[in-house]
Parts: C-alpha cells; structure tokens; sequence
C-alpha cells in the first residue's frame, strides 16, 4: 500500500492538479500528511471514466458482483492496521475505536455482498405477467463527514457496487487519507473507473451536487449542507439520501434501573468522544432518579483515561476539529452563564491538541443552547422531569429526529412510549446501535432515505417495471 497519498481516478493513482493540502493530527496538531488537492477538471475526468465504465459494470453477474465485494473485504482485512492506524492519526479516535471501525467496514461490506437484489412478480396469469425489475442508477456520488469516515463511506459505496453502480467519492477534507486508502483497495478488484476517488478543500462536493453525469448523492453531514446540495441536486433530479444532523433525545422512566444502564448511556452519549449522528445528545431523567443518575454518569466520565488515540490505555481522544472543538466551548460555556451546573470536565485540557474532557450538565433546560442545539461534542445535559408526556413532548419539539430511546425496566410500558417519538430509530435500554441488517435513517430534518438492510440497499436502484402481454 503505498503512503504517498493519490487520488483514484479511471483506475490510475494520480496527484492533484492544485497541489496539496495538510491533513492535522487533532491530538498533536502535526500535519499527519499532505492530501491531493484535485481540481474541477480533475472531477469532471472521474465522472467521465466512472460514466464510462458503467456501461460494462451494470451487466456484471450477480455472482461475480458478490465475489468482489467479498475479495474487498478481505483487501481490507489485510491493510486493517494500516487503516486503524491512520483513522487514529487524523480523526482522533481511540485505537480500539478506529479497530471497530475497521472491522465494521468489514462485516457491512460482507453483509453488503450477500443481499439480493429481488425481481417481484406483481401478475402471473394466463395473459399477463407483470414483473417489478430493480437496476443500478449510473455514476453515484458520494459525499462523506470526518466522524466515522471508513465505515460512513462503506456504507456509501459498498450497496452502489453491489447493485451495479460506479462510484465517484469525495470525503472531508479533514479526514480524506483512509478513503485514499480504501479507494486504492477497492480499485484493485473492480475495473478502471468504477471506483474513483478525488479529494479537495472545497468545490468539490459542490460540483458534484450540480454535476449533470451524477444520478445519485449519498450525503451523510450537517443539515444546512444537507439543504444545500438538496438545492443544488434539482438541476438533473438526482435521487437522493440525505443521512443529517440530530439532536437525540433519551428518556430514562421512574423504573430504570439505573445501576445497570448508567455505563451504556455513557457510553452512547459519548461513543467517538460524542461526535456520533445517532449518539444520545439530550438526557430526559425522572424527578426521582435525577441526582443519583447524575452521580453515576459523573464517576464514569471521571474514569475516562483522555489523551492521544495511539497511547495504551487511552479511551477518550480528542475533538476532531478547531471548529468543533470551539463550538462545544460556546455551547458548555452558554450552559454555565444560564445557570447550568457542570459537573464534571467543563474546561478544554490545556496543551496542545484539541482535548475537552467528557463533560456532565445538570440544571439545564429545553430553550437553552447545549439542548436546543446538536453538540457533536464531549458533552451531555442532563434535563429533569416531572411528567412522562412532558418529557416525550419535549423530545418531539425539535426539526430533527434521527434517534431516540426509553429506557425502563417495563418493555411493554417502554415500547408505548418509544413509538410515540419522532425519529428514524427509536432503542429501547439501548441507543446508538446501527446494524446491516436494521435500516437506519432520519426524519424531519435529519434527512430522508435509508441505509442498511433491504431498503437502503434498493435506494441505489431505481424500479422498472415490465409488462408483459402473452
Ligand atoms: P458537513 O456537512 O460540514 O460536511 C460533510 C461533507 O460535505 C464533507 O465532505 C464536506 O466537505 C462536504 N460539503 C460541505 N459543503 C458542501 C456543499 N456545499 N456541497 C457538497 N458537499 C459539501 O458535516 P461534518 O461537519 O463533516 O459532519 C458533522 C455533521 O454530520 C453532524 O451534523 C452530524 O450529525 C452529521 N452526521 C450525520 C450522520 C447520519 O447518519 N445521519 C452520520 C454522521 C454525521
């Protein structure tokens, strides 16, 4: 695997026609190494050769579409320390944490490769047969954000392969050298042009939204970019998913038992140091368990070991990004001027690199920043209430509904209540949990479609139907 990082465009490695830019360790702020910085013409040249290879790729056998994906995986498998090791310099993540990652790209893109893609029969009569055919789209389009960045974009381009698409991708420009190398493996099990991938600062993603050749964009971001390339997308209706912000909402009822849960609400509040699209981001704690909860939750993030992914022991890194890390500042610091009592962490670390430490806020409310807003960040506000329907009304208010979860000791009483809130996944005794075989996505203005399982599977197809008069 080479460690000069290139663009994958028409099957070559090549450099970016602008030159490079620096991609920063958050933990250190060294630069981790130099990024192709591709220009338009160099997009419009991968759009062209993943155009081009489509032509042959789409009438792959099924079979064969599935062996790639499995060789994929094993490509993967092979290169897992590099990946780890990479994802770790430039995301931030604990070790074990970008080792999950790896292996989840793994298990999805091998779960990818076994879906089937149905032929439905809607009519078999003596006359007629009416038959519902699924084929590929074209060139697909795939947008990606720095949290997750491997596993987000297997998601992305795992089901545009198995289904016979080709792929054009452009991850964040603070996380781009995993893709590189993920591009760089994919390329070698498919033909030239069915995998491409260009990286750059900006522009890019733009001009894949309003490129005319592009008939999909899977984007997984913020909710204004989100609006943006909904926009942007109108020129030729590219279909879209839109996998967006949240602002997820927990509700713990009276009868949670809460010596058992407070290690997995912590730990789905703060997964990837909180900076998580389904990570519990607004805790909903009864009257009568709000201040032993809140002790619990406290002597957990106490324990935390924080500091540089690479060092052993390390289980929480730092925030990805100087934007990030500054708005998970304003936001604590908001909480603390409107009366919010912090708990625990509070300050960001001092020295180099952009360390905040998991941070508990308790006497907060809805109104307030840290609960109205999504933190993405090392921080979790804790809301007390009195009254169950007020709770579940003060998880509904708000645009977004991507997750949400009831946590009780009653999962008949807990399954009432979690079918009464707005989101695209509801958990019970559990939050953050995404599974292959689960369809997973957003409503309101979390996004819409569905990645994951059957469903998301088929969103990189698009229905023909065939009517055939005997
Ligand atoms: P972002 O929207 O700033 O950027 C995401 C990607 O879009 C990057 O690759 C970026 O370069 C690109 N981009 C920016 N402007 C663009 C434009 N005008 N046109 C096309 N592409 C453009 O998001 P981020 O800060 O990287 O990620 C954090 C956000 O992502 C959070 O809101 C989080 O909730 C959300 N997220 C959602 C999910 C999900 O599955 N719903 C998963 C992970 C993250």
């Amino acid at each position: 695997m080479q460690t000069d990082h290139k663009l994958i465009i028409n099957g070559d490695s090549v450099t970016g026609d602008q030159g490079t830019f620096d991609v920063i360790n958050p933990a250190t702020l060294d630069v981790v190494a130099a990024c192709p910085y591709a220009s338009i013409a160099q997009l419009d040249v991968a759009v062209a050769a993943a155009e081009q290879a489509f032509k042959s790729w789409q009438h792959t056998p099924d079979a064969e579409l599935k062996q790639a994906l499995h060789r994929i995986a094993d490509r993967i498998e092979a290169n897992a320390d590099a990946l780890a090791s990479i994802i770790v310099q430039e995301q931030g993540k604990p070790m074990f944490l970008a080792q999950m990652e790896v292996g989840g790209a793994v298990a999805w893109t091998r779960y990818t490769a076994e879906l089937d893609i149905p032929v439905e029969v809607l009519e078999d009569s003596e006359h007629k047969r009416i038959e519902l055919h699924r084929k590929p789209l074209g060139v697909v389009g795939s947008i990606t954000p720095w949290n997750w960045p491997l596993m987000i974009a297997v998601w992305h381009i795992m089901p545009a392969l198995r289904t016979g698409n080709t792929v054009v991708a452009k991850p964040s420009g603070l996380t781009p050298l995993n893709t590189l190398m993920l591009a760089e493996i994919i390329n070698a099990e498919v033909p030239a042009g069915v995998m491409n991938v260009v990286t750059g600062e900006q522009g890019i993603g733009s001009a894949m939204t309003g490129h005319n050749t592009i008939r999909k964009i899977v984007f997984t971001g913020s909710t204004p970019t989100g609006q943006t390339i909904m926009r942007s997308a109108a020129s030729n209706l590219k279909r879209l998913t839109l996998e967006l912000g949240g602002n997820d909402a927990g509700i713990i009822l009276p009868d949670a038992d809460i010596d058992n849960i407070a290690e997995t609400i912590f730990q789905t509040a703060f997964i990837n140091m909180g900076q998580t699209c389904a990570a519990l981001k607004r805790l909903y704690v009864h009257d009568s368990q709000y201040d032993a909860l809140c002790q619990k939750l406290v002597a957990i993030a106490q324990a935390q070991t924080v500091g540089n992914g690479m060092d052993e022991g390390v289980t929480f890194g730092p925030v990805q990004n100087k934007a990030q890390f500054d708005l998970v500042c304003d936001l604590v610091d908001d909480a603390r001027a409107n009366g919010g009592r912090i708990l625990c962490g509070g300050e960001p670390l001092k020295g180099k690199g952009y360390f905040y430490p998991p941070t508990i806020v308790a006497d907060v409310t809805d109104g307030q920043r840290i609960v109205d807003e999504e933190q993405f960040g090392p921080v979790l506000p804790v809301i007390r209430y009195h009254e169950i329907d007020d709770a579940i009304a003060r998880a509904n208010a708000c645009d977004v509904g991507l997750g949400g979860s009831v946590w009780s000791a009653d999962i008949e009483q807990a399954q009432k209540i979690a079918l009464q809130l707005e989101c695209g996944t509801v958990w019970i005794n559990g939050h953050a949990e995404v599974l292959p075989h689960a369809p997973f996505g957003g409503c309101k203005m979390s996004g819409f479609g569905v990645e994951f399982g059957q469903e998301g599977l088929l969103e990189y197809t698009v229905p023909q139907t065939l009517n055939i008069n005997r």
